[in-house]
Protein backbone atom coordinates (compact mmCIF):
# COMPACT_ATOMS: atom_id res chain seq x y z
CA UNK A 1 0.00 0.00 0.00
CA UNK A 2 1.39 3.86 -0.83
CA UNK A 3 1.99 5.82 1.86
CA UNK A 4 -0.38 8.48 0.56
CA UNK A 5 -3.34 6.06 1.78
CA UNK A 6 -2.32 4.95 4.62
CA UNK A 7 -5.04 5.08 7.39
CA UNK A 8 -3.86 7.79 9.62
CA UNK A 9 -0.21 8.40 9.20
CA UNK A 10 0.53 8.00 12.87
CA UNK A 11 -0.41 4.25 12.89
CA UNK A 12 -2.99 4.61 15.80
CA UNK A 13 -6.06 2.72 15.97
CA UNK A 14 -7.69 6.47 16.76
CA UNK A 15 -8.84 8.04 13.99
CA UNK A 16 -9.03 11.68 15.14
CA UNK A 17 -9.86 15.22 14.04
CA UNK A 18 -6.60 16.26 11.97
CA UNK A 19 -6.97 19.93 13.24
CA UNK A 20 -6.91 21.98 16.42
CA UNK A 21 -9.48 24.59 16.68
CA UNK A 22 -8.74 28.61 16.39
CA UNK A 23 -11.78 29.89 16.79
CA UNK A 24 -14.67 28.58 18.80
CA UNK A 25 -19.04 29.17 17.86
CA UNK A 26 -20.97 28.36 21.20
CA UNK A 27 -23.42 26.03 21.22
CA UNK A 28 -26.66 27.00 23.41
CA UNK A 29 -28.01 24.31 25.28
CA UNK A 30 -31.73 24.17 25.83
CA UNK A 31 -33.98 21.92 27.83
CA UNK A 32 -36.69 19.72 26.52
CA UNK A 33 -39.30 21.90 27.48
CA UNK A 34 -37.69 24.57 25.59
CA UNK A 35 -37.15 22.35 22.75
CA UNK A 36 -40.98 21.39 22.82
CA UNK A 37 -42.09 24.64 22.40
CA UNK A 38 -40.10 25.94 20.04
CA UNK A 39 -41.23 23.13 18.00
CA UNK A 40 -44.86 24.24 18.51
CA UNK A 41 -44.20 26.91 17.68
CA UNK A 42 -42.48 26.23 13.61
CA UNK A 43 -45.54 24.36 12.84
CA UNK A 44 -43.28 21.07 14.09
CA UNK A 45 -41.05 21.57 10.65
CA UNK A 46 -37.73 21.62 11.32
CA UNK A 47 -37.08 24.57 9.03
CA UNK A 48 -38.92 26.91 10.84
CA UNK A 49 -36.58 26.88 13.85
CA UNK A 50 -34.42 29.68 14.41
CA UNK A 51 -31.02 28.04 14.36
CA UNK A 52 -30.08 29.67 17.84
CA UNK A 53 -32.45 26.96 19.36
CA UNK A 54 -30.45 23.79 17.65
CA UNK A 55 -28.02 21.54 19.53
CA UNK A 56 -26.51 19.81 16.98
CA UNK A 57 -27.81 21.01 13.43
CA UNK A 58 -27.23 18.29 10.66
CA UNK A 59 -29.79 19.53 8.15
CA UNK A 60 -27.76 20.11 5.39
CA UNK A 61 -23.75 19.61 4.61
CA UNK A 62 -24.35 23.01 2.45
CA UNK A 63 -22.56 25.69 2.98
CA UNK A 64 -22.40 25.04 6.56
CA UNK A 65 -18.53 23.69 6.95
CA UNK A 66 -15.98 25.45 8.92
CA UNK A 67 -13.29 27.14 6.76
CA UNK A 68 -8.88 26.53 7.77
CA UNK A 69 -7.26 29.18 8.93
CA UNK A 70 -5.39 29.39 5.29
CA UNK A 71 -8.82 30.35 3.98
CA UNK A 72 -9.55 32.77 6.46
CA UNK A 73 -6.06 33.73 5.04
CA UNK A 74 -7.34 33.48 1.51
CA UNK A 75 -10.36 36.02 2.13
CA UNK A 76 -8.28 38.74 3.13
CA UNK A 77 -6.06 38.64 -0.41
CA UNK A 78 -9.28 38.38 -2.11
CA UNK A 79 -9.19 41.20 -4.90
CA UNK A 80 -13.01 43.04 -5.08
CA UNK A 81 -11.88 44.68 -8.80
CA UNK A 82 -15.20 44.01 -11.43
CA UNK A 83 -12.90 42.71 -13.75
CA UNK A 84 -9.40 41.02 -14.00
CA UNK A 85 -9.16 40.27 -10.13
CA UNK A 86 -6.14 37.83 -9.08
CA UNK A 87 -8.65 36.19 -7.43
CA UNK A 88 -10.40 34.72 -10.47
CA UNK A 89 -7.04 33.97 -11.78
CA UNK A 90 -5.98 31.73 -8.64
CA UNK A 91 -9.92 30.53 -8.71
CA UNK A 92 -9.37 29.21 -12.52
CA UNK A 93 -6.51 27.69 -11.69
CA UNK A 94 -7.41 25.68 -8.84
CA UNK A 95 -10.39 24.40 -10.63
CA UNK A 96 -8.05 23.86 -13.54
CA UNK A 97 -5.88 21.84 -11.22
CA UNK A 98 -8.48 19.78 -10.02
CA UNK A 99 -10.57 19.04 -12.57
CA UNK A 100 -8.10 19.82 -15.90
CA UNK A 101 -11.21 21.12 -17.90
CA UNK A 102 -9.97 24.28 -19.55
CA UNK A 103 -12.91 26.86 -19.40
CA UNK A 104 -14.22 27.85 -15.83
CA UNK A 105 -17.32 30.15 -15.15
CA UNK A 106 -17.94 30.83 -11.54
CA UNK A 107 -21.21 30.63 -10.28
CA UNK A 108 -22.99 31.90 -6.86
CA UNK A 109 -23.97 28.39 -6.12
CA UNK A 110 -24.01 24.80 -7.61
CA UNK A 111 -28.37 25.75 -9.20
CA UNK A 112 -26.76 28.81 -10.83
CA UNK A 113 -24.40 26.46 -12.63
CA UNK A 114 -27.23 24.18 -13.58
CA UNK A 115 -29.42 26.89 -14.48
CA UNK A 116 -26.71 28.42 -16.74
CA UNK A 117 -25.93 24.89 -18.81
CA UNK A 118 -29.25 23.70 -19.27
CA UNK A 119 -31.50 26.16 -21.15
CA UNK A 120 -28.10 26.56 -23.30
CA UNK A 121 -27.56 22.68 -23.93
CA UNK A 122 -31.35 21.11 -24.14
CA UNK A 123 -34.09 21.57 -26.28
CA UNK A 124 -37.76 21.30 -25.10
CA UNK A 125 -38.93 17.57 -25.07
CA UNK A 126 -35.17 16.16 -25.01
CA UNK A 127 -34.02 13.52 -22.19
CA UNK A 128 -31.27 14.18 -19.71
CA UNK A 129 -30.21 10.44 -18.19
CA UNK A 130 -28.38 10.62 -14.64
CA UNK A 131 -28.06 8.09 -11.71
CA UNK A 132 -30.17 10.23 -9.93
CA UNK A 133 -31.09 13.77 -10.41
CA UNK A 134 -30.37 15.96 -7.44
CA UNK A 135 -33.85 18.15 -6.96
CA UNK A 136 -32.45 21.24 -7.96
CA UNK A 137 -30.89 19.15 -11.46
CA UNK A 138 -34.04 18.09 -12.23
CA UNK A 139 -35.99 21.55 -11.50
CA UNK A 140 -33.91 23.24 -13.53
CA UNK A 141 -33.78 21.10 -16.74
CA UNK A 142 -37.42 20.42 -16.14
CA UNK A 143 -37.75 24.17 -16.40
CA UNK A 144 -35.62 24.17 -20.11
CA UNK A 145 -38.35 22.18 -20.62
CA UNK A 146 -36.25 18.81 -21.12
CA UNK A 147 -37.14 15.41 -19.07
CA UNK A 148 -34.99 14.38 -16.17
CA UNK A 149 -34.48 10.57 -16.12
CA UNK A 150 -32.84 8.77 -13.33
CA UNK A 151 -31.18 5.31 -13.95
CA UNK A 152 -29.49 3.97 -10.51
CA UNK A 153 -28.38 1.10 -10.47
CA UNK A 154 -30.32 -2.12 -8.68
CA UNK A 155 -28.44 -2.34 -5.75
CA UNK A 156 -29.24 1.52 -5.12
CA UNK A 157 -32.69 0.16 -4.09
CA UNK A 158 -31.72 -2.33 -1.09
CA UNK A 159 -31.13 -0.11 1.72
CA UNK A 160 -29.09 -3.37 3.47
CA UNK A 161 -27.15 -4.17 0.90
CA UNK A 162 -23.67 -3.66 0.93
CA UNK A 163 -23.12 -3.17 -2.23
CA UNK A 164 -19.65 -0.74 -2.33
CA UNK A 165 -21.18 1.49 -5.79
CA UNK A 166 -24.47 1.88 -4.71
CA UNK A 167 -24.42 5.48 -7.00
CA UNK A 168 -23.55 3.73 -10.09
CA UNK A 169 -25.78 4.44 -13.05
CA UNK A 170 -27.35 1.43 -14.64
CA UNK A 171 -25.50 0.57 -17.93
CA UNK A 172 -27.85 -1.47 -19.93
CA UNK A 173 -30.62 1.03 -18.98
CA UNK A 174 -28.84 3.85 -20.13
CA UNK A 175 -28.00 2.15 -23.37
CA UNK A 176 -31.68 1.76 -23.74
CA UNK A 177 -32.09 4.96 -23.26
CA UNK A 178 -29.78 6.34 -25.77
CA UNK A 179 -30.54 3.93 -28.00
CA UNK A 180 -34.22 5.21 -27.94
CA UNK A 181 -33.60 8.94 -27.75
CA UNK A 182 -30.84 8.81 -30.51
CA UNK A 183 -30.30 12.53 -31.30
CA UNK A 184 -32.71 13.66 -28.25
CA UNK A 185 -29.58 13.56 -25.49
CA UNK A 186 -28.04 16.83 -25.03
CA UNK A 187 -25.91 15.17 -22.54
CA UNK A 188 -25.59 12.64 -19.40
CA UNK A 189 -25.14 13.58 -16.06
CA UNK A 190 -23.32 11.72 -13.40
CA UNK A 191 -24.07 12.84 -9.70
CA UNK A 192 -20.81 11.76 -7.76
CA UNK A 193 -21.57 11.40 -5.12
CA UNK A 194 -25.39 10.19 -5.74
CA UNK A 195 -26.54 12.72 -3.18
CA UNK A 196 -30.45 11.76 -3.76
CA UNK A 197 -29.66 8.14 -3.28
CA UNK A 198 -27.96 8.23 -0.14
CA UNK A 199 -24.79 9.72 -0.70
CA UNK A 200 -23.40 6.57 -2.23
CA UNK A 201 -20.28 6.65 -4.65
CA UNK A 202 -19.86 5.77 -8.08
CA UNK A 203 -16.96 3.50 -9.54
CA UNK A 204 -14.14 4.38 -11.69
CA UNK A 205 -14.96 1.43 -13.80
CA UNK A 206 -19.15 2.34 -13.75
CA UNK A 207 -17.90 5.88 -15.21
CA UNK A 208 -15.89 4.22 -17.65
CA UNK A 209 -18.95 2.42 -18.93
CA UNK A 210 -20.94 5.40 -18.93
CA UNK A 211 -18.48 7.29 -20.92
CA UNK A 212 -17.99 4.48 -23.91
CA UNK A 213 -21.69 4.72 -24.20
CA UNK A 214 -21.46 8.17 -24.46
CA UNK A 215 -18.66 8.09 -26.94
CA UNK A 216 -20.73 5.33 -29.26
CA UNK A 217 -24.00 7.59 -29.00
CA UNK A 218 -21.43 10.57 -29.64
CA UNK A 219 -23.35 12.78 -26.23
CA UNK A 220 -21.42 14.73 -23.89
CA UNK A 221 -20.61 13.71 -20.55
CA UNK A 222 -21.34 16.10 -17.45
CA UNK A 223 -20.17 15.14 -13.89
CA UNK A 224 -22.59 16.75 -10.86
CA UNK A 225 -19.35 17.03 -9.32
CA UNK A 226 -20.43 18.66 -5.55
CA UNK A 227 -19.08 15.72 -4.11
CA UNK A 228 -16.36 14.67 -6.48
CA UNK A 229 -13.33 14.30 -3.68
CA UNK A 230 -15.63 11.75 -1.13
CA UNK A 231 -16.04 9.78 -4.31
CA UNK A 232 -12.63 9.68 -5.13
CA UNK A 233 -11.87 8.84 -1.41
CA UNK A 234 -14.53 5.74 -1.36
CA UNK A 235 -12.95 4.68 -4.93
CA UNK A 236 -9.44 4.81 -2.96
CA UNK A 237 -10.89 2.50 -0.66
CA UNK A 238 -13.37 0.48 -2.13
CA UNK A 239 -12.13 -0.14 -6.14
CA UNK A 240 -9.57 -2.66 -6.84
CA UNK A 241 -6.64 -1.12 -7.88
CA UNK A 242 -6.96 2.11 -6.51
CA UNK A 243 -5.00 2.05 -2.90
CA UNK A 244 -2.15 3.20 -3.91
CA UNK A 245 -3.18 6.70 -5.57
CA UNK A 246 -4.16 9.47 -4.06
CA UNK A 247 -7.49 11.36 -4.33
CA UNK A 248 -6.52 13.54 -6.22
CA UNK A 249 -5.04 11.72 -8.51
CA UNK A 250 -8.48 9.59 -8.85
CA UNK A 251 -10.81 12.62 -8.80
CA UNK A 252 -8.30 14.17 -12.21
CA UNK A 253 -9.25 10.04 -13.81
CA UNK A 254 -12.89 10.48 -12.94
CA UNK A 255 -12.93 14.19 -14.77
CA UNK A 256 -10.98 13.22 -17.20
CA UNK A 257 -13.64 10.70 -18.61
CA UNK A 258 -15.74 14.19 -18.38
CA UNK A 259 -16.95 17.04 -20.66
CA UNK A 260 -17.21 19.28 -18.13
CA UNK A 261 -19.38 19.62 -14.58
CA UNK A 262 -21.13 21.81 -12.35
CA UNK A 263 -20.26 21.93 -9.37
CA UNK A 264 -21.91 23.37 -5.75
CA UNK A 265 -18.51 24.45 -3.93
CA UNK A 266 -20.30 24.67 -0.84
CA UNK A 267 -19.99 20.87 -0.10
CA UNK A 268 -16.23 19.76 -1.78
CA UNK A 269 -15.17 23.22 -2.29
CA UNK A 270 -15.13 23.70 1.51
CA UNK A 271 -16.91 26.88 1.21
CA UNK A 272 -19.50 28.93 2.24
CA UNK A 273 -20.68 30.05 -1.14
CA UNK A 274 -20.05 29.52 -4.99
CA UNK A 275 -19.98 26.99 -7.51
CA UNK A 276 -18.92 26.91 -11.01
CA UNK A 277 -19.11 25.05 -14.44
CA UNK A 278 -16.46 23.55 -16.00
CA UNK A 279 -16.06 22.37 -19.95
CA UNK A 280 -13.75 21.21 -23.06
CA UNK A 281 -15.58 22.86 -25.66
CA UNK A 282 -15.09 26.63 -26.29
CA UNK A 283 -18.18 27.58 -28.08
CA UNK A 284 -20.08 26.16 -25.32
CA UNK A 285 -18.14 28.08 -22.94
CA UNK A 286 -18.35 31.32 -24.70
CA UNK A 287 -22.48 30.99 -24.68
CA UNK A 288 -22.16 30.34 -21.30
CA UNK A 289 -20.00 33.41 -20.74
CA UNK A 290 -22.75 35.70 -22.58
CA UNK A 291 -25.75 34.49 -20.30
CA UNK A 292 -23.30 34.75 -17.37
CA UNK A 293 -23.24 38.31 -17.96
CA UNK A 294 -26.87 38.62 -17.82
CA UNK A 295 -28.01 36.52 -14.82
CA UNK A 296 -25.03 36.61 -12.53
CA UNK A 297 -22.17 38.75 -12.75
CA UNK A 298 -18.64 39.42 -15.20
CA UNK A 299 -17.02 36.14 -16.65
CA UNK A 300 -14.29 36.67 -13.50
CA UNK A 301 -16.65 36.44 -10.77
CA UNK A 302 -19.74 35.27 -11.66
CA UNK A 303 -22.00 36.53 -8.64
CA UNK A 304 -18.95 35.97 -5.96
CA UNK A 305 -16.84 38.52 -4.03
CA UNK A 306 -13.36 37.95 -5.10
CA UNK A 307 -13.24 36.75 -1.54
CA UNK A 308 -15.08 33.63 -1.84
CA UNK A 309 -12.88 32.73 -5.29
CA UNK A 310 -9.92 33.07 -3.44
CA UNK A 311 -11.64 31.04 -0.18
CA UNK A 312 -12.59 28.36 -2.78
CA UNK A 313 -9.18 28.19 -4.67
CA UNK A 314 -7.77 26.80 -1.00
CA UNK A 315 -10.92 24.75 -0.24
CA UNK A 316 -10.25 22.50 -3.33
CA UNK A 317 -6.72 21.81 -2.25
CA UNK A 318 -7.59 21.38 0.89
CA UNK A 319 -10.86 18.41 0.30
CA UNK A 320 -8.13 15.81 -1.78
CA UNK A 321 -5.53 15.95 1.58
CA UNK A 322 -5.94 12.32 2.58
CA UNK A 323 -6.31 13.49 6.47
CA UNK A 324 -9.08 14.58 5.99
CA UNK A 325 -11.10 12.44 3.83
CA UNK A 326 -10.08 10.04 6.47
CA UNK A 327 -11.31 11.63 9.49
CA UNK A 328 -14.72 12.65 7.50
CA UNK A 329 -15.78 9.55 6.39
CA UNK A 330 -14.29 8.08 9.85
CA UNK A 331 -16.76 10.23 11.42
CA UNK A 332 -19.93 8.58 9.45
CA UNK A 333 -19.00 5.38 9.88
CA UNK A 334 -18.59 5.35 13.14
CA UNK A 335 -22.37 6.48 13.79
CA UNK A 336 -23.23 4.24 11.07
CA UNK A 337 -21.81 1.50 12.93
CA UNK A 338 -22.53 2.13 16.06
CA UNK A 339 -26.21 2.54 15.50
CA UNK A 340 -26.80 -0.48 13.19
CA UNK A 341 -25.12 -2.30 16.05
CA UNK A 342 -27.88 -1.39 18.00
CA UNK A 343 -30.54 -2.61 15.68
CA UNK A 344 -31.02 0.76 14.11
CA UNK A 345 -32.31 0.84 10.68
CA UNK A 346 -29.19 2.80 9.20
CA UNK A 347 -28.97 2.79 5.26
CA UNK A 348 -25.90 0.89 4.41
CA UNK A 349 -22.88 1.14 3.60
CA UNK A 350 -22.32 4.52 4.70
CA UNK A 351 -22.05 6.99 2.50
CA UNK A 352 -20.00 10.41 1.85
CA UNK A 353 -21.92 12.97 3.68
CA UNK A 354 -24.93 12.13 5.53
CA UNK A 355 -25.65 9.38 7.75
CA UNK A 356 -30.01 7.60 6.69
CA UNK A 357 -32.20 6.42 9.15
CA UNK A 358 -35.27 3.91 7.30
CA UNK A 359 -37.90 6.26 9.08
CA UNK A 360 -40.54 3.38 7.99
CA UNK A 361 -38.72 0.50 9.53
CA UNK A 362 -38.01 2.72 12.96
CA UNK A 363 -41.53 3.54 13.45
CA UNK A 364 -43.17 0.72 11.79
CA UNK A 365 -46.20 1.26 13.43
CA UNK A 366 -46.91 4.30 11.31
CA UNK A 367 -48.53 4.47 7.83
CA UNK A 368 -47.02 6.59 5.17
CA UNK A 369 -49.67 9.25 5.56
CA UNK A 370 -48.64 9.55 9.40
CA UNK A 371 -45.15 10.54 7.94
CA UNK A 372 -42.69 8.70 9.70
CA UNK A 373 -39.77 11.12 8.60
CA UNK A 374 -41.22 14.04 10.03
CA UNK A 375 -42.71 12.16 13.03
CA UNK A 376 -38.87 10.89 13.84
CA UNK A 377 -36.84 14.15 12.72
CA UNK A 378 -39.23 16.13 15.39
CA UNK A 379 -38.55 13.19 18.21
CA UNK A 380 -34.76 13.90 17.59
CA UNK A 381 -34.98 17.64 17.91
CA UNK A 382 -37.12 17.47 21.22
CA UNK A 383 -34.96 14.54 22.44
CA UNK A 384 -31.44 16.31 21.89
CA UNK A 385 -31.88 19.29 19.72
CA UNK A 386 -30.42 17.76 16.89
CA UNK A 387 -31.84 19.40 13.20
CA UNK A 388 -32.14 16.43 10.38
CA UNK A 389 -33.90 16.43 7.24
CA UNK A 390 -37.27 14.59 6.21
CA UNK A 391 -36.73 12.89 3.05
CA UNK A 392 -39.37 11.15 2.22
CA UNK A 393 -43.45 11.23 1.40
CA UNK A 394 -43.28 15.19 2.72
CA UNK A 395 -40.29 16.45 0.89
CA UNK A 396 -40.77 13.93 -2.72
CA UNK A 397 -44.61 12.97 -2.22
CA UNK A 398 -46.46 14.42 -5.08
CA UNK A 399 -49.66 15.26 -5.87
CA UNK A 400 -51.57 13.09 -9.33
CA UNK A 401 -52.70 16.06 -11.58
CA UNK A 402 -55.74 13.96 -12.76
CA UNK A 403 -57.03 12.74 -9.54
CA UNK A 404 -55.80 15.28 -6.99
CA UNK A 405 -54.67 12.05 -5.24
CA UNK A 406 -51.30 11.87 -3.12
CA UNK A 407 -48.80 9.62 -4.05
CA UNK A 408 -45.86 8.50 -1.71
CA UNK A 409 -42.22 8.47 -1.82
CA UNK A 410 -40.25 5.44 -2.48
CA UNK A 411 -38.37 5.76 0.89
CA UNK A 412 -39.23 7.69 4.22
CA UNK A 413 -35.59 8.72 5.26
CA UNK A 414 -34.48 10.66 7.95
CA UNK A 415 -30.97 12.34 6.65
CA UNK A 416 -28.66 13.69 9.40
CA UNK A 417 -26.30 15.49 7.20
CA UNK A 418 -22.90 16.45 8.58
CA UNK A 419 -20.86 19.51 7.87
CA UNK A 420 -17.29 19.07 7.36
CA UNK A 421 -15.16 19.76 9.78
CA UNK A 422 -17.36 21.08 12.51
CA UNK A 423 -18.17 18.70 14.67
CA UNK A 424 -15.97 16.54 16.48
CA UNK A 425 -16.24 12.82 17.81
CA UNK A 426 -18.05 13.72 21.10
CA UNK A 427 -20.78 15.54 18.91
CA UNK A 428 -21.21 12.50 17.21
CA UNK A 429 -21.26 10.10 20.46
CA UNK A 430 -23.86 12.98 21.34
CA UNK A 431 -26.03 12.26 18.16
CA UNK A 432 -25.35 8.60 18.58
CA UNK A 433 -27.23 8.82 22.26
CA UNK A 434 -30.05 11.08 21.02
CA UNK A 435 -30.75 8.10 18.41
CA UNK A 436 -30.66 5.63 20.85
CA UNK A 437 -32.85 7.39 23.38
CA UNK A 438 -35.75 7.79 20.54
CA UNK A 439 -35.32 4.57 18.99
CA UNK A 440 -35.74 3.53 22.85
CA UNK A 441 -39.11 4.49 23.44
CA UNK A 442 -40.04 4.59 19.19
CA UNK A 443 -42.77 2.57 19.89
CA UNK A 444 -44.90 5.43 21.67
CA UNK A 445 -44.03 8.21 19.02
CA UNK A 446 -47.24 9.51 17.48
CA UNK A 447 -47.27 10.26 13.72
CA UNK A 448 -48.29 13.86 12.26
CA UNK A 449 -50.49 15.04 9.72
CA UNK A 450 -50.24 18.13 7.61
CA UNK A 451 -52.27 21.20 8.55
CA UNK A 452 -51.60 23.78 5.82
CA UNK A 453 -48.88 23.86 3.15
CA UNK A 454 -48.05 25.34 0.18
CA UNK A 455 -48.28 24.14 -3.42
CA UNK A 456 -44.58 23.84 -4.28
CA UNK A 457 -41.57 22.30 -2.08
CA UNK A 458 -43.97 22.01 0.54
CA UNK A 459 -41.14 20.63 3.20
CA UNK A 460 -39.71 24.05 3.15
CA UNK A 461 -43.20 26.05 4.97
CA UNK A 462 -45.84 23.13 5.51
CA UNK A 463 -46.94 23.14 9.10
CA UNK A 464 -47.73 19.45 11.17
CA UNK A 465 -50.20 18.74 13.62
CA UNK A 466 -48.90 15.78 16.11
CA UNK A 467 -51.74 12.82 15.64
CA UNK A 468 -52.95 11.31 19.20
CA UNK A 469 -50.41 9.08 20.95
CA UNK A 470 -49.88 5.52 19.29
CA UNK A 471 -51.66 3.22 21.63
CA UNK A 472 -50.43 -0.05 22.94
CA UNK A 473 -51.30 -3.00 20.74
CA UNK A 474 -49.58 -0.94 18.05
CA UNK A 475 -46.28 -0.90 19.38
CA UNK A 476 -43.13 -3.17 17.33
CA UNK A 477 -42.67 -6.57 18.89
CA UNK A 478 -39.13 -5.93 20.57
CA UNK A 479 -40.59 -3.02 22.13
CA UNK A 480 -43.49 -4.64 23.56
CA UNK A 481 -41.05 -7.39 24.91
CA UNK A 482 -38.82 -5.23 26.56
CA UNK A 483 -41.74 -3.12 28.25
CA UNK A 484 -43.50 -5.79 29.70
CA UNK A 485 -40.94 -6.49 32.77
CA UNK A 486 -40.91 -2.93 33.09
CA UNK A 487 -44.47 -2.47 33.53
CA UNK A 488 -44.63 -5.39 35.45
CA UNK A 489 -42.45 -3.62 38.28
CA UNK A 490 -44.02 -0.51 38.32
CA UNK A 491 -47.35 -2.37 39.66
CA UNK A 492 -46.74 -1.80 43.46
CA UNK A 493 -45.47 1.63 42.25
CA UNK A 494 -48.31 3.32 40.72
C1 LIG B 1 -26.23 20.85 -3.39
C2 LIG B 1 -26.32 20.18 -4.67
C3 LIG B 1 -26.63 20.87 -5.84
C4 LIG B 1 -27.02 22.33 -5.84
O1 LIG B 1 -26.05 23.16 -5.28
P1 LIG B 1 -26.42 24.52 -4.49
O2 LIG B 1 -25.09 25.13 -4.22
O3 LIG B 1 -27.14 24.12 -3.24
O4 LIG B 1 -27.26 25.35 -5.38
C5 LIG B 1 -26.63 20.16 -7.03
N1 LIG B 1 -26.36 18.85 -7.07
C6 LIG B 1 -26.04 18.14 -5.96
C7 LIG B 1 -25.73 16.68 -6.05
C8 LIG B 1 -26.02 18.77 -4.72
O5 LIG B 1 -25.75 18.06 -3.63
Amino acid sequence: MAESATPLRTAMKTIIEPFRIKSVEPIRMTTRAEREAAVAKAGFNLFGLASRDVVIDLLTDSGTGAMSSEQWAAIMRGDESYAGAPSFARFEAAVRETTGLPHVIPTHQGRAAEHLLFPAVAQPGQIVPNNTHFDTTRANIELAGAIARDLPCAASRDMQSLAPFKGDVDLSALERCLDEHRGDVPLVMVTITNNAGGGQPVSLANLRGVRALCDRFEVPLFLDACRFAETAYLVQQRERGERGRTIAAIARSMFDLADGCTMSAKKDGLANIGGFVACRDSELADELRTRLVVTEGFPTYGGLAGRDLDAIAQGLREVVEQDYQEYRHASIRYVVERLADRGVPVLLPAGGHAIFLDAERFLPHLGWREYPGQALAIELYVSGGLRACEIGSVMLGRIDAKTGEELRASHELVRLAIPRRTYTQSHMDYVIEVVEEVWNRRGAIPGVRIVEAPRVLRHFRARFARLPAAKAGTKPASAKKAKKPAAGRAKGRA
